[in-house]
């Protein structure tokens, strides 16, 4: 029996053509044609004033943090159910994270527990969309207006997602997205920040470009360019502009096709007999984007006896985030802002199914009676 792999990264057969293509136009640093064409999809499809690729989502948060101009002590507010570059990015620049517990119906981090974990040193949220399935981002603006913060989506997994008709990136001051092999589009490491407030623009051209005027050199703004702020090589080269072209070419058709095969994991959990599992849940604010498929286990039953058995059956569930107030480095630089009683209890209890473009209905057939043969044995 074939193992069903957790993921695989799903190629569209133009990626070489276009790296071949970039190669022979003879620029590979970053900055050129593909960039640019990258650069009009994702600012015209995600409703962005200003999008710049960046080498990973992590990068961009980078980027982010930076741009805030944060100080040593500053506080940023965000979940502990995500992964470490959230915190991290900020962490780099002195900021304290103060995590704060998610809902239990969405696994994003809970609006209504944002307010008490503001300090008079609280310069920003930072929230997570969850598996694609965006954060209620209405709630959340109105916060950071009230309190005078910035908003920083973490929108590594929402590419393509909706909250109510904005698309996810589009909604905070800034946005990061992630093109890594385990996203819905990929260019193997990758990323973007989102620059949805102009306040920020000319400045993020500047650190983007190693702190230099090069980006206004180059469309003919100024006639030298020189060293003029902080900065670091955020961007990519061509290759790998050209690669993630290819995969935004396909971008709407892959997620219809991820979202097909998630619908069938919905569809077939939600028959499952009464086993105690819970299957993901979508508020009606949310279009989602079939970025991962969750199943929070019972109470009581032994997640890694589970996993181990599912993969024996040929099924590579796996787990997800240890929560980062619970981790070594979360103790160390970030603290709590709430109970954390529901990201200690589902982040123990989460398993993650295969989900890919190219998996077939009859592999999610397969994962679900795995699952299903699996739980008899423990419930
Ligand atoms: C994947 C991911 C990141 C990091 O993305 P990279 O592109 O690998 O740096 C950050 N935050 C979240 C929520 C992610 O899922």
């Amino acid at each position: 029996m074939t193992t069903i792999p957790f993921n695989r990264p799903h190629l569209t057969g133009r990626e070489f053509m276009y790296i071949s293509e970039a190669v022979a136009g003879g620029q590979l640093a970053g900055n050129g044609q593909f960039t640019q064409r990258c650069y009009a999809w994702l600012e015209r499809e995600l409703a962005c004033p200003r999008a710049l690729l960046t080498h990973s989502c992590t990068a961009a948060l980078e980027m982010a943090a930076l741009l805030l101009d944060l100080q040593p002590g500053d506080e940023i507010i965000m979940p502990s159910f995500t992964f470490v570059s959230t915190a991290n990015a900020f962490v780099l620049r002195g900021a304290r994270p103060v995590f704060v517990d998610i809902h239990p119906d969405t696994l994003n981090i809970d609006e209504s527990l944002i307010e008490a974990a503001i300090t008079d040193r609280t310069r920003a949220i930072v929230p997570v969309h969850y598996g694609g399935v965006a954060c209620d981002m209405d709630a959340i603006m109105d916060i950071a207006r009230r309190h005078n913060l910035f908003v920083v989506e973490d929108a590594a997994q929402g590419f393509l997602a909706r909250y109510r008709d904005r698309p996810l990136g589009s909604i905070g001051h800034m946005a990061a997205l992630s093109f890594h092999e385990t996203k819905n589009v990929i260019s193997g490491e990758g990323g973007a920040l989102l620059i949805n407030d102009d306040r920020f623009r000319a400045r993020a051209e500047i650190m983007w470009e190693k702190g230099t005027n090069r980006s206004q050199f180059l469309r003919g703004e100024v006639n030298k360019y020189t060293w003029v702020d902080i900065g670091s090589s955020f961007l990519p080269g061509e290759l790998i502009a050209a690669f993630l072209w290819a995969q935004l070419e396909s971008a709407h058709e892959m997620t219809s096709e991820r979202l097909r095969l998630w619908q069938r994991y919905a569809d077939e959990c939600a028959a499952l007999p009464p086993l105690g599992v819970r299957c993901p849940v979508v508020p009606d604010y949310a279009a989602h984007n079939a970025h991962l498929f969750y199943l929070l286990l019972p109470d009581g039953v032994s997640r890694p006896a589970v996993l181990t058995d599912l993969n024996n059956r040929g099924v590579n569930a796996i787990f997800h985030y240890v929560p980062l107030h619970d981790s070594p480095g979360g103790r160390r630089y970030g603290r709590t802002g709430s109970r954390m009683d529901v990201t200690t209890d589902l982040s123990g209890r989460l398993i993650r199914l295969p989900i890919w473009v190219g998996l077939q209905p009859a592999d999610v057939d397969r994962v679900v009676g795995s699952v299903t043969e699996s739980l008899m044995q423990y419930v």
